[in-house]
């Protein structure tokens, strides 16, 4: 392929993949704007296999490579359950950062590569390399821990290293002295030892980070470090020289950054005292997800009750959370739904910005089932309506409906805006025990006297209140 063929490709990929982030913005054109990053990124490929930096012996290590690739691609795209998606995603970000890290490695042991270059093409040269091994190293780092916690193999709470503000200060002074150090050496031997001692920090510093993070501000961590995995990619590109690499870097990084900022937004929180984590540990020893138990009086109601409350209701909200994603139940709730439209409900879906364990996460199991796009509302758009509301169903959500957000200032989620289920008619809250959610927080909704708690696995209980439905 021609270079001006490839910087054709190119330009088209980097169009394709602007396209896909519009499409990706609405829930109407979600699937469109899959198919356009599909294409962009098929180009992308085919025109860098194909294009003039790849020497024809090169070319069968990286058709073996990608053949390896998309075989674990496939596999894991075959076997992921939903709800494991989240920490896909986490563990394809760290992918991004190692392949930062190791890009940078290569390129600064390989001589070849600054062969011809002018001191000043040299020295930038090098600061690519050292920036790019360090977003690499900390979003690598970053990104498995926020797998572990996301999988719950790392508990959820924060750790709060003494002082640790003081040691992040510390190791940035280290990473700036090293980045000076390795500008300024003579040799390729000597500037080792300051990469190598940034690349340790970096990947420390990417542990501690996420690990101080805890409860409810996962979210803002999640997609944070997708930002960061769309720097690294760009450092990638510079280091590389390949254009395109740096436009979707960029691209992914920038959106990144602005769903960090929704997020905050919706959390009501300052993203630096995200950063600065310790959240949820307030007021004695952290919390973790499940931990606690709440105390209280609570009425229980049966799936055949529900139904006939579901029945006689004009006006019905629904509000799904990770637990419908957990137990599956998003198909169930789309007959229930259309059965009571048929029936002259009126019945829409709030969604809580940070509702499951990913950005839209409710959205994708929505649109997965075929619930219309029409009665989906944020959660601003529906807040509102609850007083005008005979049922709220809350299915398998525990944080994003906790009224302490709103009436105890010293509620570790104190704050946050959440979906005010309990100022409708009747609401009833779906889960299996009286257990808390990710924030590890008790939930004064269980104990209002209008709540009612339909326990069991939101799938099978909502099986049991469709039969009932269609039973008269
Ligand atoms: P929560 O984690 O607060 O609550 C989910 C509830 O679902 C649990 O209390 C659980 O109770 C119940 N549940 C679990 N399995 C089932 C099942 N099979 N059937 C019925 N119920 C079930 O989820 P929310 O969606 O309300 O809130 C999301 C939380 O996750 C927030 O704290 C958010 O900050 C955090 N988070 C969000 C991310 C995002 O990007 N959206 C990323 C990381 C964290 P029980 O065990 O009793 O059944």
């Amino acid at each position: 392929m021609t270079s001006s063929l490839s910087a054709v490709a190119y330009l088209g990929a980097a169009i394709l993949f602007i396209l896909c982030l519009g499409g990706l913005s609405t829930q109407e054109t979600a699937r469109r704007g899959n198919l356009y990053g599909m294409i962009g990124m098929a180009i992308a490929v085919l025109a860098t296999v194909f294009g003039t930096q790849v020497t024809g012996a090169g070319l069968p290590w990286i058709i073996g490579a990608m053949l390896v690739g998309a075989s674990i691609g496939l596999y894991a795209a075959r076997v992921v359950q939903m709800t494991q998606m989240p920490e896909l995603v986490a563990l394809m970000h760290s992918m991004v950062g190692l392949a930062a890290v190791l890009v940078g490695y290569a390129n600064f042991i390989d001589p070849a590569v600054s062969v011809g270059l002018s001191p000043a093409e040299k020295a930038i040269h090098e600061m690519e390399m050292y920036v790019g091994v360090l977003i690499g190293a900390v979003t690598f780092s970053g990104s498995v821990i926020a797998f572990g916690k996301l999988s719950g193999r790392i508990g959820g709470k924060p750790m709060l290293l003494p002082a640790r503000h003081w040691i992040n200060l510390g190791a940035l002074l280290v990473v700036i002295y090293c980045g000076y150090a390795f500008m300024h050496v003579s040799n390729a031997a000597e500037a080792m030892t300051p990469m190598v001692v940034m690349t340790v920090i970096a990947l420390l510093f990417g542990i501690h980070m996420v690990m101080a993070i805890g409860g409810a501000d996962m979210p803002v961590v999640v997609s944070m470090l997708n930002s960061y995995s769309g720097w690294a990619a760009a450092a990638t590109g510079f280091m590389l020289s390949n254009d395109l690499l740096i436009v979707t870097g960029a691209l992914v990084g920038s959106s990144g950054a602005i769903l960090s900022y929704i997020m905050c937004t919706a959390m009501n929180r300052h993203f630096l005292s995200v950063i600065a984590g310790g959240f949820g540990s307030e007021g004695g020893s952290p919390v973790a997800a499940g931990a606690v138990q709440p105390a209280g009086e609570v009425s229980p109601i049966q799936p055949a009750e529900t139904a006939d409350l579901l029945r006689e209701a004009k006006n019905v909200i629904i509000v799904p959370g990770y637990g419908m994603a957990v137990a599956q139940a998003q198909h169930t709730v789309h007959e229930i739904t259309q059965l009571l439209r048929e029936k002259g409900v009126n019945v829409r879906f709030g969604i809580h910005p940070v509702a499951g364990r990913m950005p839209g996460h409710m959205n994708v199991l929505l649109a997965e089932a075929k619930v219309p796009y029409d009665i989906v509302f944020e959660m601003e758009e529906l807040n509102g309506d609850f007083s005008a509301t005979d049922v709220a169903m809350v299915i398998g959500a525990n944080d994003i409906v906790n009224p302490g957000a709103q009436d105890d200032p010293g509620s570790p989620i104190a704050g946050m805006p959440v979906l005010e289920v309990w100022k409708a008619k009747t609401s009833i809250v779906m889960k299996r025990s009286m257990a808390s959610g990710y924030a590890g927080v008790d939930n004064p909704l269980f104990y209002k006297d209008n709540n009612r708690m339909l326990f069991g696995d939101a799938k099978k209980m909502l099986d049991e209140v469709l039969a009932a439905l269609k039973s008269r």
